[in-house]
């Protein structure tokens, strides 16, 4: 695969560039964030370094997401949980606190591209199936395949989180989804991170589709996908 890592610091992009090249990937190095805006549409795997000279890795982060759906693994050495959220609201799919294991940054590398190609995340284009891929709800419609959300015909833009947090519960409108199976479907069986971050998707979602009756929590339970009144 071919990896950019955005880092500032050349001992750790040294060190990190040849870690992955001894694993099998290629790596281009990048140490700021504009840089890393331009060579975003040309890489397949994003290591992202908040901690850059010129740009905040969030914006980085955002920027990126605007134009590409390139996977990005945030690598930061401030631990706030409030970091943690607003890097995976600014589209990160997945994030590491330094100092990490090279083990570990394999082993997150590999289940976010697994992720990223994953079947169901890409279903397969056919004319047949297209009515499937597409779910309405009330003024809410969704389509598997190009993963486009409107409401009232308005395109909506979602992150890719939130778009799988969406088809989660649009899968079973109505429902009450529970938390814990949400966070497997939406994030990954071995996601370490806090169950808030699901609640802030779950925020970040209802103010997207323009009201927070969309979304029912269930308390101690999970949240159910309803028809705002
Ligand atoms: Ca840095």
């Amino acid at each position: 695969m071919q990896v950019l890592v955005v880092e500032d610091d050349k001992r750790i992009a040294d060190a990190l560039t040849e870690a992955l090249q001894r694993f099998g990937h290629e790596v281009d190095w990048v140490a700021s964030g504009s840089e890393a805006l331009e060579a975003a549409g040309n890489t397949e795997f994003m290591l992202l370094d908040l901690g850059l000279p010129d740009l905040d890795g969030q914006e980085v982060c955002r920027r990126v997401r605007e134009q590409s759906a390139v996977p990005i693994i945030a690598v930061t050495a401030r631990a706030e949980e409030l970091d943690r959220v607003l890097m995976l609201q600014a589209g990160a799919d997945d994030y590491l606190i330094k100092p990490y294991s090279m083990r570990e940054l394999l082993a997150r590398i590999d289940a976010v591209a697994r992720r990223v190609q994953s079947p169901a995340a890409v279903p397969t284009e056919s004319s047949e199936t297209s009515t499937e891929e597409r779910c309405v709800f009330g003024p809410l419609s969704l389509d598997l395949r190009t993963r486009q959300v409107e409401v009232d015909g308005e395109l909506v833009k979602l992150t890719r989180r939130e778009f799988d947090l969406l088809a989660a519960l649009l899968s079973d409108a109505g429902a009450v989804r529970r938390r814990e199976d949400l966070i497997n479907e939406v994030w990954d069986p071995n996601w370490h991170g806090s169950t808030r971050t699901l609640d802030v998707h779950v925020g970040s979602l209802r103010s997207k589709l323009g009201g927070r009756d969309w979304i029912q929590s269930v308390r101690g339970v999970g949240f159910r996908l309803v028809l705002p009144e």
